[in-house]
């Protein structure tokens, strides 16, 4: 087992608490929600094998209400370093196109909590750890640098609808190096 992620659907105005299994050359996660046969059993032998894991994930999942609150509760090898280290690191390398402009402390979790809101199941960024590092300043252009190994990097066309859109919106590329961005010419706005 690689990882274990806690996260909140809405159903209809009931929450469910859903934790997924990543397992290692498994594509999908194995998912079990709270009602399901067997669910204390389980997340109990998960809780005694995963060293380490987040005490407090319930709480983590659960609150606030109607967000999805996608949690870690575990990884292998611990932690990594945050999402916001890892961006200021990547951020140095990165060209900031004309009428871009980096992205104010003060609106990062804004435009965080935009993109949580608007990423539905089945968008490639659903439930991935992601911090806004710079902006259009033409549109609603944002690059998010996230945590995924293999395309650190998401530019993302928010909608700013407030609500979850149906995949592929909002409209993502994703790019594989800070390299990749810097070559990237073709910005029309
Ligand atoms: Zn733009």
């Amino acid at each position: 087992m690689e990882a274990v992620h806690a996260f909140k659907q809405d159903c209809f105005g009931v929450d469910r608490i859903w934790v997924e299994f990543h397992i290692a050359g498994r594509l999908d996660p194995i998912a079990v929600h709270e009602e399901a046969d067997g669910y204390k059993e389980l997340i109990a032998e998960m809780e005694r094998r995963c060293e380490g894991h987040r005490a407090d994930w319930w709480d983590a999942a659960a609150s606030p209400a109607f967000e999805t609150n996608y949690t870690m509760i575990w990884r292998r090898g611990g932690p990594r370093p945050s999402i916001q280290n890892r961006a200021e690191q990547l951020t140095e390398h990165l060209r900031c196109p004309d009428g871009w402009c980096l992205v104010d402390p003060a609106v990062r979790e804004a435009l965080s909590r935009a993109l949580r809101r608007e990423v539905a199941a089945g968008h490639p960024l659903f439930g991935v750890a992601c911090t806004p590092v710079m902006r259009c300043q033409r549109c609603d252009d944002v690059l998010f640098v996230c945590d995924m190994a293999q395309t650190p990097l998401a530019l993302v066309h928010l909608t700013y609808s407030g609500h979850a859109e149906a995949p592929p919106f909002p409209s993502t590329v994703l790019l594989r190096s800070a390299d990749e961005w810097n070559a990237k010419g073709d910005f029309v706005c």
